[in-house]
């Protein structure tokens, strides 16, 4: 949707094809609803192996792993573990911090040139600690923070309650936390469906219930996009953002997306008791869980299940979300009222996103922003418009192209196997 409007801003004539009857009604659907810059690291993190052997016999452990039986998983995996050690570490996230502080930002600028309403917040973000050993690793992270420019707080309990009251009666169970205040929120799904409506105002075209089947190329160019009812459109430029379904689009293209679905999971609480509800974002570290406060729902998200395109919901994770969020707000709302969700991160093994060209002329990619896709949204839309009209992105783009897997992304015939099976 944000590359949509930015190339309408920019002058362009835009379609949008969607094979649902809606906008975001697959990953942006229910997230947890956080404008994180200060956040924005890559899953892929030195000691991340050791913990996600111990978290595999835990119970309500954030990772959970079962074998989809393709290679391409196998070979995802092995590429992320490769990106565990700390040069990788540094490198990927001052890509991710650099490109998601200048997409808050365009997101503000956007809300302050039209009328975009999302049950928005700017009060920052809260991680919460339980341990003395969570509280040293998040001085080690302010560290890094500093480093990067990001303005951040290490709390202790007193400055955790000022910030968050509502943790006071729970305050037994925490050490101190680590603050962002510059980090925003608000409700995806609002903030899409919105943007849709200024977009069409803007003249952007949409066109739902039409799935793209293929998109086929001719010296050198995608010559047609060809939708599930036969029809074929020739557009001059074709953007793929088509979250973690790109691969199959661009399987058949000899273009090996290394963008994985890495499933999540929501649970939407009603507020009964507004007061006893964060005021913000809180994160829990110990179960990677967020907790957003929307004007009168509380949005629980976390989980990550690779296990493959497969949207159902494990009743043990929403378990888990159920909770977090009785553990930390026990007088907040109805947990069991709460619309649990299922959503497929778009994700790379780097963590960053593609946001490029390609060896084919006329084909760019806007996907792969796995856990931090609406954070990142309104940067990479801008950096992709200006990279289709030939003008100097206003961030360092070169470490969003896919040439950063090399050749096997780039030519693909070795999985024109699988290629045929999506
Ligand atoms: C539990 C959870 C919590 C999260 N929390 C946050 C958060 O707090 N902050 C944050 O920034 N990010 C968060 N994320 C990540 C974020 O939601 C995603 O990165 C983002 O939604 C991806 O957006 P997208 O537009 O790339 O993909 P999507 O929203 O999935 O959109 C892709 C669209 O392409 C369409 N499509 C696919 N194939 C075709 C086809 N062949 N033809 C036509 N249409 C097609 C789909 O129908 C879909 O509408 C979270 C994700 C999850 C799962």
């Amino acid at each position: 949707m944000t590359t949509a409007w930015y190339l309408r801003q920019a002058g362009c004539e835009v379609t949008v094809l969607e094979r649902h009857a809606t906008a975001a009604e697959e990953t942006s659907f229910a997230n947890a609803g956080q404008v994180s810059p200060g956040y924005a690291a890559p899953w892929a993190a030195p000691g991340v192996p050791l913990k996600a052997l111990k978290w595999l016999a835990t119970p309500h452990a954030p990772l959970h792993i079962q074998p989809d039986g393709s290679g391409f998983q196998l070979r995802w995996i092995a590429a992320m573990l490769a990106n565990c050690v700390p040069e990788a570490y540094a490198r990927n996230k001052g890509r991710m911090v650099a490109l998601a502080e200048y997409s808050r930002d365009q997101l503000r600028t956007l809300r302050t040139s039209v009328d975009l309403h999302y049950q928005e917040r700017s009060l920052g973000t809260l991680q919460l600690l339980r341990t003395e050993a969570q509280m040293a690793a998040a001085r080690r992270d302010a560290a890094i923070l500093a480093d990067l420019g990001v303005p951040h707080e290490v709390l202790d309990m007193d400055e955790l309650e000022t910030v968050e009251p509502a943790l006071e009666p729970v305050a037994h169970k925490l050490v101190g936390g680590l603050r962002l205040p510059n980090d925003e929120t608000g409700d995806c799904h609002l903030f899409t469906r919105r943007l849709e409506q200024l977009a069409r105002e803007a003249g952007v075209e949409f066109r739902y219930l039409v799935e793209v089947t293929r998109l086929g190329k001719r010296n050198g160019r995608i010559d047609f996009v060809e939708l599930d009812d036969g029809e074929a459109l020739h557009p001059d430029v074709v953007v793929l953002a088509c979250g973690s379904f790109s691969r199959h689009l661009a399987l058949p293209l000899g273009l090996s997306l290394p963008v994985y679905p890495v499933k999540g999971y929501s649970l939407t609480i009603p507020l009964t008791n507004p007061d006893a509800a964060p005021r913000s974002t809180v994160l829990d570290e110990t179960y990677k869980v967020a907790l957003t406060r929307f004007d009168d729902r509380l949005r629980v998200g976390g989980m990550a299940e690779l296990m493959g395109y497969d949207h159902s919901l494990d009743p043990r994770r929403v378990e888990t979300l159920k909770m977090v969020a009785s553990d930390l707000f026990p007088l907040a709302g109805d947990v069991e009222a709460g619309k649990p969700w299922s959503g497929l991160r778009p994700m790379t093994p780097d963590g960053t996103p593609l946001v490029c060209g390609t060896g084919i002329g006329n084909l760019y990619l806007n996907t792969g922003h796995g856990t931090l896709g609406w954070t990142m949204a309104c940067g990479s839309a801008k950096v992709l418009t200006d990279l289709i009209l030939g003008r100097a992105p206003e961030v360092d783009a070169s470490g969003l192209a896919l040439t950063r897997y090399g050749r096997r992304a780039q030519n693909a015939d070795h999985v024109t196997d699988e290629a045929a099976v999506a």
